[in-house]
């Protein structure tokens, strides 16, 4: 199987800025911001999307949650913030390593497009 695109960032083959690391998981900004902060929390695990995700996958999707709380305190982002996994391509996902987008700086409207 070919590494993903998050895989070769995370084996520092693909550089990226990474704004926090652990065992567990990876945070870069995202390439193409989509708003002023806009981070991708990317799991180590290759999960392709959350439909693939499994009962053995809880503590690493809670741990994926709590990096997104801790992350925003760190930035100051006022507690302001929205979280957005893209599941499938036809909700918009382009790369199929589960991610979870962390967009806040801006207005962020309802309902999504
Ligand atoms: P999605 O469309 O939900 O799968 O999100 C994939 C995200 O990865 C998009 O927002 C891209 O801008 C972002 N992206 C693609 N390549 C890179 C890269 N090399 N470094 C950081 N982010 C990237």
């Amino acid at each position: 199987m070919s590494k993903t695109l998050f895989e070769k960032i995370i084996d520092k083959e693909i550089p990226a800025e990474i704004i926090f690391e652990d065992e567990i998981a990876i945070v870069i900004k995202d390439i193409n911001p989509q708003a002023p902060t806009h981070l991708l929390i990317i799991p180590k695990k290759v999960i392709p999307k959350l439909s693939d995700a499994t009962d053995n996958d809880k503590d690493v999707l809670g741990h994926l949650m709590l990096i997104a709380k801790d992350i925003s305190n760190q930035l100051g982002l006022d507690e302001t913030f929205r979280l957005v996994v893209n599941n499938g391509a036809k909700a918009g996902q382009s790369v199929f390593h589960l991610h979870i987008h962390l967009l806040s700086g801006r207005p962020l409207n309802w309902p999504p497009g």
